[in-house]
């Protein structure tokens, strides 16, 4: 909720999140976050926003005040959770539909050249605000930049992945749709950038997108935080 509040918008949702348990952590003896070497990595992959039109970060940034997943676990340090938002509401109706949410079904693309090494496509999607514990990525894409570098994508709309195991795809194509499936409470996009293929063992990063508008400001390359609105050149 404190999440929430420190959005420039009025939320009257709760999204989200992954609040997962996984045994790699950055938590320290002393209860404290480790330092992570990581931090100012420069992203090898020319990454774009994965989406057409105008989208919102509800949770992007390098410090836990900003962005939920920066603690504990490690993989999705650096994930973005985003939305759409029209005037300062991610959804129209009450809310109770996942048809209600404006990004709901929404064409989601590649972020960048690679080639998809995992895909989950048959999970159903949520009814907002009940979560999925036991599946808790959804419907999900791994995609390999063939340099270290992988890109999770996950919460898909069940069916909607186009793209299936071995496929190379270039930044900018379209892989499916959002969706409300696994541990998630409304529908969103969690993307994040890791060091392996595998969802659970793998150590994040960050990661740059190039040309882009946060709040109307060009980005030749930049991270979105909490709070900005992003859309692609
Ligand atoms: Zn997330």
């Amino acid at each position: 909720m404190k999440l929430i509040k420190a959005t420039a918008y009025t939320f009257t949702f709760t999204l989200i999140l992954l609040l997962i348990s996984c045994a790699d952590t950055l938590i320290g003896d002393d209860g404290k976050l480790d330092e992570d070497i990581y931090l100012n990595y420069k992203t090898k992959t020319t990454l774009e926003l994965p989406f057409d039109g105008e989208w919102y970060i509800v949770a992007g940034g390098k410090t836990l005040e900003q962005n939920h997943h920066f603690a504990p676990h490690r993989h999705q340090r650096y994930a973005l959770d985003i939305v759409q938002v029209i005037n300062g509401k991610g959804f129209s109706g009450d809310g109770t539909k996942n048809e209600d949410y404006y990004c709901f079904g929404k064409r989601l693309n590649a972020p960048g050249d690679g080639k998809i090494v995992a895909v989950v496509n048959n999970v159903e999607d949520n009814v907002p605000g009940v979560l999925n514990t036991k599946q808790v990525w959804g419907n999900y894409i791994i995609i390999d930049h063939l340099n270290g570098e992988f890109s999770c994508m996950v919460h898909f709309k069940k069916g909607t992945i186009i793209v299936k195991e071995g496929d190379t795809v270039i930044r900018g194509q379209m892989v499916g749709q959002v969706g409300n499936s696994g541990n998630s409470y409304g529908p969103h996009l969690h993307y994040h950038l890791q060091t392996t293929s595998y969802l659970w063992n793998a150590v994040g990063l960050p990661m740059q997108f190039s040309n882009y508008y946060a709040d109307t400001v060009f980005k030749e390359r930049g991270e979105p935080v909490t709070g900005q609105r992003i859309k692609k050149e």
